[in-house]
């Protein structure tokens, strides 16, 4: 099997300091996390901001900050998300593409989302991809239900990104498919043969999920943007524990942890540093 890539998510744009109070806010705190979590076996980071009062944003000051203090201490693979919140302006979407992560997250659909609407039209996404094309940054293929993998791949077929398409499974969102292995292996077998994947579970499925991925050749994230619970009724400290348990668990199983050059290759990214966005 090929080496195992783990993102991390510290923060995302759902969980609070009411679910946990050791989530990473501030640009300096997500920093810090997203290096302790790459020395423990991190090679991609997933990456939200949150403004002064720790609600979701898409603020680009805080994106470019959060990127600048991590690109200094370390060579984590960056994926920032095009989904800092729900009903936001689609410029801000966008936008964080000019800043050259090498991923940015491409939500292959509209759906429900717990108690809301998540809104990706069509040709939200075609901009969406063509954006991320003139920045050469690739798409990490979000999928929450199976329909978004045919989404993914009608914007593909137009030329605005190429193979190997990568696909990250999101399982267990209210709304979007339930965390089954069942739907694992199903949306699994449902790609392009050869697509490198993920796969999230959100709660108490996160470790699920992740064992399956492991078990089948696929790659994990784990975080607090998924899960803020270690075990049943203990939080997890720091997002580091839960990529520390991983390498555990998958050197048990004989997989390979990737480095993040590694992960760049696996997924056909560009080198480090080798942006091409002059917007
Ligand atoms: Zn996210």
């Amino acid at each position: 099997m090929e080496n195992l890539i783990i993102t991390v998510a510290t923060t995302g744009a759902v969980t609070t300091r009411r679910d946990s109070p050791y989530l990473p806010i501030t640009p300096q705190e997500i920093a810090d996390s997203v290096y302790e979590a790459w020395q423990a076996g991190a090679a991609v980071a997933h990456i939200h901001v949150r403004d002064q009062d720790g609600n979701p944003s898409m603020d680009y000051a805080a994106f470019a900050e959060t990127v600048k203090l991590i690109r200094e201490r370390c060579d984590i693979v960056l994926n920032l998300t095009s989904s800092g919140g729900l009903n936001l302006r689609e410029e801000d979407r966008l936008r964080v593409c000019e800043l050259e992560p090498e991923l940015v997250s491409f939500d292959a659909g509209s759906m429900n989302f717990g108690g809301s609407v998540f809104l990706n039209p069509p040709d939200f996404l075609e901009r969406l991809a063509q954006k991320a094309q003139e920045c050469n940054v690739k798409p990490e293929i979000e999928v929450f239900e199976a329909g978004m993998i045919a989404n993914a791949l009608q914007v593909a077929k137009k030329g605005w990104t190429k193979p190997p398409f990568y696909f990250q499974f999101v399982l267990g969102v209210p709304g979007g498919m339930p965390a089954t292995p069942k739907n694992l292996l199903f949306l699994s077998e449902s790609i392009p043969a050869g697509s490198p994947w993920s796969a999230i579970g959100i709660g108490k499925h996160q470790l699920e999920m992740n064992m399956m991925a492991i078990a089948m050749g696929g790659h994990v994230r784990v975080g607090m943007e998924d899960n803020v619970y270690y075990r049943k009724g203990e939080l997890a400290r720091t997002n580091a524990q839960f990529v520390e348990r991983i390498v555990r668990l998958a050197s048990e199983f004989g997989r390979q942890i990737a480095t993040p050059d590694e992960a760049r290759e696996l997924l056909g990214l560009r080198k480090n540093k080798q942006g091409g966005c002059m917007a």
